[in-house]
């Protein structure tokens, strides 16, 4: 029997850095895929459908909502965001360890409805830091970046209830830290106890 996948879920104040993570995660971890989210928002420049998230119109994402085809959905920054059910299960089964950038409400979402899942919060150094990401990324309004700095503070003092908390400074350092915390998890006793039984007596 394959060992059941994991599922990591990692979320941030806007602009912390956690796509980013995200993206160099995927290429160090054969097994570790990343959940391609739906979303009402429009793509920015160079996002693919399908890769980056799956865009679609809020009749679609009402209709996907009603249907229960959702893990988890939430309203952010006046967009809705959703994640498939189907990819948890499938990725579940698979055995394939599967990491979700969402935010602060989806993620409790599926702490009360999922068991075993690893929660990570990503911190900017400072707020400073934070705004000046977000200007360089060039990629929102004046008016959005305003409203996603508005709610990091909000969205910071979730921080407490996660599981690891990495404060993204040196990215290649916060990489390090995000990498450590998934191989911990991979070591962690409950997950290893079943198929270890069937070699030794445990
Ligand atoms: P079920 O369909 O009756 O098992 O209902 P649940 O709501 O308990 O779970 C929905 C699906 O998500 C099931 O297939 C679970 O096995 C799966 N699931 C639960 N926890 C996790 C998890 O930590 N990771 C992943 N990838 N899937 C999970
Ligand atoms: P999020 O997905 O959390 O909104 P991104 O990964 O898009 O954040 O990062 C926001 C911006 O900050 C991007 O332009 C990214 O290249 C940059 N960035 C990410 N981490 C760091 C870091 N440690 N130091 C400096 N800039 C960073
Ligand atoms: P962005 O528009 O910058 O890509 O994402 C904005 C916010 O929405 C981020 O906090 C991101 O983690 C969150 N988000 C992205 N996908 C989902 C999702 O499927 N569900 C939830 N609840 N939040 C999401």
């Amino acid at each position: 029997m394959k060992r059941e996948g994991v599922l990591y879920v990692i979320s941030a104040p806007s602009g912390a850095g956690k796509t980013s993570l995200c993206k160099e995660i995927i290429d160090i971890f054969p097994n570790l895929r990343h959940s391609v989210s739906y979303t009402t928002r429009p793509p920015r420049n160079g996002e693919v459908h399908g890769r980056d998230y799956f865009f679609v119109g809020k009749d679609e994402f009402d209709r996907m909502v009603e249907a229960g085809e959702f893990a988890e959905w939430a309203e952010v920054h006046g967009n809705f965001y959703g994640t498939s059910l189907a990819t948890l299960k499938e990725s579940r089964t698979e055995g394939i360890d599967l990491i979700l950038d969402i935010d602060c409400q989806g993620a409790r979402q599926l702490k009360g409805r999922f068991e075993g899942g690893v929660y990570i919060f990503v911190l900017p150094p400072s707020i400073e830091e934070l705004r000046r990401r977000l200007d360089n990324r060039s990629s929102d309004s004046q008016e959005v970046i305003e409203r996603r700095i508005h709610n990091a503070s909000g969205e910071i003092k979730e921080a407490r209830w996660y599981d690891y908390i990495i404060v993204n400074d040196k990215f290649s350092e916060a990489l390090d830290q995000l990498k450590s915390v998934l191989i911990a998890e991979q070591c962690r006793t409950t997950r290893l106890l079943h198929g270890l039984s069937r070699v030794f007596t445990i």
